[in-house]
């Protein structure tokens, strides 16, 4: 779903969290078990207290830096859900319909 018609694989969108940003560089192996068997990385949010860990490795592309940062500002594909789970990913993505109503109740 893009929230504000972003194409969050080729810009900046923008920052509907404004949360902080935190890198966890990881290995390829490592990568793999955190985000899941085919992912290039990944992004976690934490709605609570107002944060989003990306995790990427070393060799990360920018691209791929830009998409991750995008799902922290609130971002998500068109092309699949967010939240699809078929991955197995270690890290517990948000349901992305958790993030919406997070930033639904968020606006003035
Ligand atoms: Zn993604």
């Amino acid at each position: 779903m893009r929230l504000d018609g972003c194409n969050g694989d080729f810009e900046l969108c923008t920052n509907l969290t404004e949360f902080d940003v935190e890198y966890n560089i990881v290995t390829e192996g490592e990568l793999r078990t955190q985000c899941g068997l085919d992912a290039l990385g990944c992004a976690d949010l934490n709605l609570s207290i107002g944060n989003c860990v990306i995790t990427l490795t070393a060799s990360s592309s920018r691209s791929t830096k830009l998409h991750e940062q995008n799902h922290c500002r609130g971002w998500d594909h068109d092309y699949h859900d967010y939240s699809w789970t078929f991955r197995r990913p270690k890290v517990r993505w948000k349901p992305w319909d958790v993030v919406i109503d997070f930033l639904k109740k968020r606006k003035p």
